[in-house]
């Protein structure tokens, strides 16, 4: 079949999987041309390990730190007439280009949020690995079902308090509007912290450190946003502000259990992934700070700051927040950066858009997610959904 993108809203209901290979090909390259990075984690688990963060967390300690991964994710594999899941296309590639270089990488798909799963992961790790140097915890998931209760807990983006109002872009449109983004209830607040909260990260460090798979000197990884007083109102003082809390809360019980350096929370920057596009207010804020950190020749993507953490901050004690959290979204929140991006917002309408942000690249990237608008790839060309290219 010929695969086009079918885009409703926020997201992409197909996927190429030509396009998804070329782009785990790139990131790959991408990676390799930076060199080998010393002192990495050698059996690294990844959480989410399909798409966005978990998939380059995947990539940089594979192909620059020499590790074997295994990994978890979500998806919906193909059939003959329907695509898959980006992350399932994602995930083959993945393994085809770990094995050209004599990794063995093992996968699981399903909801690593079950007892099954974890079960699942603890027989494996034990059969391949042993026991695992590092997990990183890189889930972004709308709904979490509790593994003691059967409830289904619904994370919901809002603010706490008072309703916000705030400006926001129909990145189909590309119109700018000021929008009124209603408070969470407290019932709806708790299940953001249930869903997107340390919750599950703990359980799964506790179950992994009760089945003895944890190697002296483990230590796991879980990725938060900050971000800046543009994006406060709906991120960080709201609900998913309020779940990243709880991250922070859980990163020093398992330092406790573990030892001093065994948890981190990681904050990383904004970026284009398929969790992100659907926080109100987040594409627009995107698509003005993706222009300025492209003028001021520091744009990253995921792979590029994954890779930095890899790179020059795990270690490095003097890399630490306050909150005892590893920073790698310095050039983000950087004064010249937030300077720029404070400067613009005010004069952003659906005219301005064009010159002060760049809409197009975040479309772009967004398309890309799903392996569309990728060079070299031939999209006129009739393939089985079912077959990724190796
Ligand atoms: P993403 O949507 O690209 O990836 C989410 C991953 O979670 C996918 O691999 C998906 O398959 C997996 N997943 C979802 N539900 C699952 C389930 N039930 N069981 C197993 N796997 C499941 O998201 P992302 O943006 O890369 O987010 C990863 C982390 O990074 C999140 O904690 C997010 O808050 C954080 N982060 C994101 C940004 C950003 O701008 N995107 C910035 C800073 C931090």
């Amino acid at each position: 079949m010929i695969i086009e993108p079918r885009v409703r809203g926020f997201i992409c209901t197909t996927a190429h999987p030509a396009g998804c290979a070329a782009n785990v090909r790139e990131q790959i390259a991408y990676v390799l041309k930076q060199g080998p990075i010393a002192n990495c984690p050698k059996r690294v688990a990844v959480l989410g390990c399909s798409t966005g963060y978990g998939l380059a967390s995947r990539i940089v300690t594979t192909f620059a730190g020499g590790a074997e991964t295994i990994g978890v994710s979500f998806e919906r594999p193909p059939t003959e007439k329907r695509t898959s899941t980006a992350g399932w296309y994602n995930n083959r590639a993945f393994e085809i280009e770990a094995k050209k270089i004599g990794r063995a990488p093992v996968t699981l798909e399903g909801d690593a949020f079950s007892e099954e799963m974890k079960k699942d992961f603890i027989a494996k790790v034990r059969e391949t690995f042993g026991q695992l140097d590092m997990l990183v915890y890189s889930m972004a998931a709308p709904t979490r079902t509790d593994p003691d209760t059967g409830q289904v807990h619904r994370s919901a983006i809002k603010p706490l308090g008072a309703p916000v109002e705030i400006k926001t872009l129909d990145t189909e449109t590309g119109e700018v509007f000021e929008t009124t983004i209603a408070p969470a209830s407290e019932a709806e607040a708790e299940a953001t912290v249930a869903v997107m909260g340390g919750d599950d990260w703990k359980r799964w460090i506790d179950q992994l450190a009760g089945a003895g798979v944890l190697a002296p000197g483990f230590q796991t990884l879980n990725y938060t946003y900050i971000g800046s007083e543009l994006t406060w109102p709906i991120y960080w003082n709201g609900t998913l502000g309020r779940a990243k809390a709880d991250l922070d809360r859980k990163a020093e019980e398992i330092r406790k259990r573990l030892g001093p350096d065994a948890a981190r929370v990681v904050a990383l920057k904004a970026v284009v992934t398929q969790a992100s596009s659907a926080i109100p207010v987040v594409p627009l804020y995107g698509t003005v700070l993706f222009k300025v950190m492209k003028q001021l020749g520091l744009h990253e993507g995921c792979i590029e700051q994954i890779d930095r953490l890899f790179r020059t901050r795990l270690g490095h004690a003097e890399a630490l927040d306050d909150a005892q959290r590893v920073r790698v979204d310095d050039w983000e929140l950087s004064p010249k950066v937030q300077a720029e991006v404070l400067r613009r917002w005010p004069l952003l309408s659906t005219e301005t858009l064009g010159e002060l942000a760049d809409l197009a690249e975040y479309k772009s990237q967004f398309l890309r997610l799903f392996g569309f608008g990728i060079d070299g790839v031939d999209y006129a060309q009739d393939v089985d959904p079912r077959v990724v290219p190796k």
